[in-house]
């Protein structure tokens, strides 16, 4: 696919001044900014877009360098629109939110108004057993506070703009000035000018949006992920906030988790303990047949390697550990009372005078084989 003309991209003629070329651009990020467009990757595409035409545009030595060369005096990087990722885009929107509808900052550089930050927002994810084996892709609802459209600014009468007030007092050893947050913006330089009804007195607008989570395999309960980014919007277009999100582990109805390893308690009859048998497990995904030799003590722990969960930070998977118990039956006819009664003192069906110790010994040993 070939690449749009940036003049094109923000709509704009090729005489275009630098205050239009902000104007256009300020009103496609809003247009299309993720946060007003969750889930749709032609608008994300489209602020993207929109950011690299302005990123040219509004820098002199580069625009000139585009309209003799065009893309292909932008250098090598350039060719998919993916040559900006998104904290390049939102951390020049200080540039476009700020000094654009302030209007006042002037020679920019040090002690200008204060950049806030956007307050984290915090969520919890349920997930099960399934999803963490596999990694999973959540949508999530969250109420955030989002840009709102059609907010004007005037700079703050108060402090001109600087975010600052300086006072001047008279002391015995002459005029000290000091300076200090202006109270009226608290530092931000620019109050509202006008806003629509549901904004509040930043021109931030508390809005649903669904956050899609890419969560990785092998997360553990309580694992908090750190989304950038995906917090509250910034007053005065400074950086939004994070999303940080906790997991939760829902409990499984079969296996219990310790770290990458999976237990599950399983119960064979004791026919199938004393004869031997081929049983059927469920796996997270899946059944497994396996193998119950002949004479298996209740306890006992098969190992089935690779069939627990992956680690979070590192390669390879855990193993999922069965512990076979055996099932005494609780109720028996008459006609099973009796066949069981004639093997009461068979001495094959006596047990081992130290079972315990053997039992051990024999599960230590499976845990290493
Ligand atoms: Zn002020």
């Amino acid at each position: 696919m070939s690449k749009r003309d940036f003049y094109e991209i923000l709509g704009v003629d090729r005489g275009a001044s630098e205050a239009d070329i902000k104007k256009a651009y300020r009103k496609l990020a809003i247009k299309y900014h993720p946060d007003k467009n969750p889930d749709d990757a032609e608008a994300e595409s489209r602020f993207k877009e929109a950011a690299e035409a302005y990123e040219v545009l509004s820098d002199q030595q580069k625009r000139a360098k585009y309209d003799r060369f065009g893309h292909a005096g932008m250098g090598g990087a350039a060719g998919d629109g993916a040559g900006m990722n998104m904290d390049d885009i939102f951390s020049q929107f200080g540039d476009i939110f700020g000094g654009a509808f302030g209007g006042a900052f002037g020679g920019g550089g040090g002690g200008g108004p204060r950049r806030m930050k956007g307050s984290n927002l915090r969520i919890k994810v349920q997930l099960t057993l399934e999803e963490i084996a596999e990694g999973v892709i959540k949508k999530v609802k969250v109420f955030r506070l989002v840009q709102a459209e059609g907010v004007e600014y005037d700079s703050c009468r108060q402090c001109g703009g600087t975010g600052q007030v300086r006072r001047v007092t008279n002391t015995i050893l002459g005029q000290m000035q000091t300076a200090s947050t202006c109270p009226t913006c608290g530092g931000l330089g620019r109050s509202v000018k006008s806003k629509p009804k549901d904004a509040d007195e930043h021109g931030l607008r508390r809005e649903e949006t669904v956050v899609e989570i890419d969560i990785p395999a092998g997360v553990e309960d309580g694992m908090q992920l750190n989304l950038r980014g995906k917090g509250n919007a910034a007053p005065a277009g400074g950086m939004a906030g994070d999303l940080l999100v906790q997991i939760r582990e829902v409990d499984h109805e079969f296996f219990t988790r310790n770290s990458r390893n999976l237990h599950l308690d399983h119960y064979v009859s004791f026919v199938e303990a004393a004869l031997g048998a081929q049983i059927e497990i469920p796996l997270l995904q899946g059944k497994a047949k396996i193998r119950v030799e002949p004479g298996t003590q209740s306890g006992k722990i098969l190992r089935l390697k690779g069939k627990g969960l992956p680690s979070v930070d590192s390669y390879g998977k855990g193993d999922l550990l069965v512990n076979l118990n055996v099932w005494t039956p609780q109720e028996l006819s008459a006609e099973e009372r009796d066949i069981l009664e004639k093997w009461r003192e068979a001495p094959n069906f006596q047990p081992d005078p130290d079972p315990r110790e053997k039992g051990f010994f024999e599960r230590v040993r499976d845990m290493f084989s």
